[in-house]
């Protein structure tokens, strides 16, 4: 691991000042994907500012919803009595994700920043765009089998590995960002990029902000379910996941939400799918049809051509379990 400086800010305005000093600088939160890349000689900041400290860690209800602090521990979201009343599908994905001992340590902003756990991205022999831009990419033509089969490009074919921020996605989230000057909103499904030709970015973060909380607005849903599919039920990312969410009367789909996770460089959300499900009964027919427009414009690598058959059927089987 390189040498760096270390910092504790007690203060917001502390932590974005000494993050804007030095461009080399990040901050560490629960650092459990932030410390695996700087001992993989990954990523090496000059200096690491530990916000651990920072007045960040309320959930709070707000007269539209639920703000929860950047700082919020996974664990203790997915255990928070409003968070589990207000937005169920939110606490299925945060316990879906990682293990009990990380949800223990990773903090909600960390969650948004964590990095793709593409096995070229962390194997400094390879070639990868994302950590080397103009190196290659090692996962097309590679093993792929954890891959995009949407919005990838010819620089990059990661996957964003979170499924707490497939649940926010849906949920239609917004999230609130710090900077050295003013403090903006940003729409969940925003915050995320596809790699196009930049795959070393991963957000819309610019250099000197922080996030400081996800603000999720109440809605009208009433069946969810966030649905993994992974390798080890007790510990893998993600090879796909959907978070369905419906409002159901009288056997009628009156609103739709539907998010995947594994599938894309961002969470990746079906707006033709929840267009088609809207007004529709809430039966096998009008979830196979769903699941059908949200495969339009898929594309696999080889080793990921599963995805394209387990895909859809984790779609119908997400708005089953939801509608029950
Ligand atoms: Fe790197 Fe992206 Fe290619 Fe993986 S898929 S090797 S992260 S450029």
């Amino acid at each position: 691991m390189n040498q760096f400086e270390y910092t504790r800010a007690s203060t917001q305005q502390a932590a974005i000042a000494a993050l804007v000093k030095d461009e080399h600088a990040m901050f560490l939160a629960g650092g459990t994907n932030l410390v695996d890349l700087m001992k993989r000689g990954v990523t090496s900041p000059s200096r690491l500012i530990d916000i651990n400290e920072l007045p960040l860690a309320a959930i709070e209800q707000t007269a539209t919803g639920l703000r929860i602090g950047a700082m919020v521990r996974n664990s203790d979201a997915a255990e928070h009595a409003l968070v589990n009343r207000h937005f169920p599908l939110l606490s299925m994905a945060f316990k879906a994700g990682a293990s009990p001992q990380l949800r223990n340590m990773a903090t909600v902003g960390g969650n948004m920043m964590q990095r793709t756990r593409c096995p070229y991205f962390y194997d400094t022999a390879m070639p990868c765009n994302k950590r080397e831009p103009g190196s290659g990419c090692g996962a097309i033509g590679g093993y792929n089998r954890m891959h995009a089969i949407f919005g990838a490009s010819e620089q990059c074919i990661a996957v964003h590995p979170s499924d707490m921020c497939v649940a926010l996605t849906a949920l239609d989230a917004t999230v609130t960002i710090a900077g050295p000057k003013a403090e903006r909103k940003i729409a969940f499904a925003d915050f995320h990029r596809l790699p196009g030709s930049t795959p070393q970015k991963d957000n819309n973060l610019q250099h000197g902000e922080l996030i400081t909380a996800v603000h999720i607005p109440f809605n009208h849903l009433t069946n969810v379910h966030y649905l993994k599919i992974r390798d080890r039920a007790s510990y893998a990312f993600a090879l796909l996941s959907v978070a369905a969410a419906l409002n159901i009367k009288s056997g009628t789909i009156r609103e739709a939400r539907l998010a995947m996770g594994g599938v894309a460089h961002k969470p990746w959300r079906l707006t033709e799918a929840e267009k088609a499900l809207k007004g529709q009964p809430a039966n096998e027919t009008s979830f196979k049809k769903a699941a059908a427009i949200a495969m339009e414009g898929a594309r696999s690598y080889g080793h990921n051509d599963f995805k394209l058959k387990l895909a859809p059927n984790a779609i119908a089987e997400a708005l089953r379990l939801a509608s029950v």
